[in-house]
């Protein structure tokens, strides 16, 4: 397959002095002063500066108002789906093209996702899917909306920004809207992705980031929940830190809490990360434009943001003819040791998650057939 082992050479040019993986993290900065500095002060653990300043930088570079540091992406998650007041009598909408965790968020909450189809162009959640199924399939009741079958609530939806790519979120929003169902959007792949000039998870009512090793910037594991709502801020961040009622000295704790605090230790790391995000983007832009240059030249479609938004480029993804040619080119590039994936198996394929509500899926399915994402790592910022 002369389109594959021609890419393979590309790959090992574009990463000359390295393995050629998906995606590594790149420490280049001030990660290890950070580190130092944060072990010597001897807060490492989920009380400290470094907590508050990570927080503090996230909020800048997004634009939003509060920024609470969790543990990781998945309980970020968690924490604003139990905010929102979901439970095991509830539904949630969410997209079969993610990674399991957005799933298993709502899992832990005790309630059952519904998976509605994608676009084709975002890989985020179809608008025109999301509107189908809520026409065809739910009533509304007193500012609520309930899915016909099972007589139970829709609590949230949570859309994700696939690979990067900003989903169609203020249509997405329009919609909920309508229909009273609030939002948390996974941002966990799309910090430094924009909406013409808004930060995707700043859409919603909360927005959630990853900062695992594998994400554009890197926490050692982490993650973020994002909101424009003061009250929600605040049941976040109690929640979050083992719901403990403030006291100099005495624990009292007013709700069955979770320990989701990020650890100082980690905030150390991210904030020597964030410091280089904008060389990242910067790398990243021009990665992604070289993959232009190559694939569009032979023919094969590559993922690419909508007209005046703004992707970060976390992993590129091309969309090969048919499953059989995604087959071929991930034999050939991963035997040459160019690591290249096939997109996730879809959720509602996975044992947990088959028996739950979906409205086709029809544009995910083709997706899940030929998408192959491709080395997207910053090899070096020097
Ligand atoms: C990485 C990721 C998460 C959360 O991941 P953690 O490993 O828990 O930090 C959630 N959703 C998506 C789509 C992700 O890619």
């Amino acid at each position: 397959m002369k389109l594959a082992t021609d890419f393979c050479k590309f790959a090992k040019e574009l990463y000359p002095k390295e393995k050629v993986v998906l995606h590594r993290p790149i420490f280049e900065g001030r990660e290890l002063e950070y580190v130092t500095t944060c072990i010597n002060s001897n807060f490492v653990s989920s009380v400290g500066q470094m907590v508050v300043d990570f927080e503090c930088a996230v909020s800048d570079f997004t634009g939003a108002t509060y920024a609470i540091a969790c543990v990781n992406g998945t309980t970020a998650l968690h924490a604003g789906l139990h905010c929102l007041g979901v439970d095991s009598e509830s539904h949630v909408l969410t997209q079969a093209l993610s990674f399991v965790a957005t799933a298993n968020a709502i899992a832990h909450c005790s309630a059952e996702p519904i998976f509605i189809d994608v676009d084709l162009e975002t890989m985020g959640m179809s608008s025109v899917a999301l509107e189908n199924w809520l026409c065809e399939n739910t009533y509304t009741n007193d500012g609520v909306t309930f899915y016909e079958v099972t007589g139970k609530p829709i609590r949230a939806c949570v859309p994700m920004h696939t690979f990067g790519l900003p989903a169609r979120i203020e249509k997405i929003l329009e919609i909920c809207d309508a229909y009273y169902i609030p939002i948390i959007e996974d941002a966990a792949e799309s910090l430094g992705s924009f909406v013409t000039n808004k930060h995707t998870g700043t859409f919603g009512s909360f927005g959630t980031f990853s900062f695992n090793g594998n994400k554009i910037i890197t926490t050692g594991g982490g993650g973020m929940i994002i909101t424009e709502s003061e009250m929600l801020a605040r049941k976040v961040k109690h929640l979050t830190t083992t719901a403990k009622v403030p006291h100099s000295f005495e624990f009292f704790h007013d709700a069955i809490g979770f320990n989701y605090r990020m650890p100082n230790l980690n905030a150390a790391l991210g904030l020597a990360q964030i410091e280089r995000l904008s060389d990242i983007l910067d790398y990243k832009k021009k990665l992604h434009e070289q993959y232009v240059d190559f694939f569009s030249s032979r023919g094969i479609e590559i993922a690419k943001s909508q007209v005046g938004d703004t992707s970060n480029h976390w992993l590129n993804a091309i969309i090969l003819r048919n499953k059989s040619e995604r087959d071929k080119f991930l034999h050939v590039t991963n035997s040459a040791e160019v690591m290249t994936r096939p997109v996730w198996a879809l959720l509602s394929t996975l044992p947990m998650y088959k028996h739950c509500p979906n409205d086709g899926l029809k544009n995910s399915k083709w997706l899940a057939d030929r998408v192959v994402n491709i080395p997207s790592s910053v090899s070096t910022l020097r």
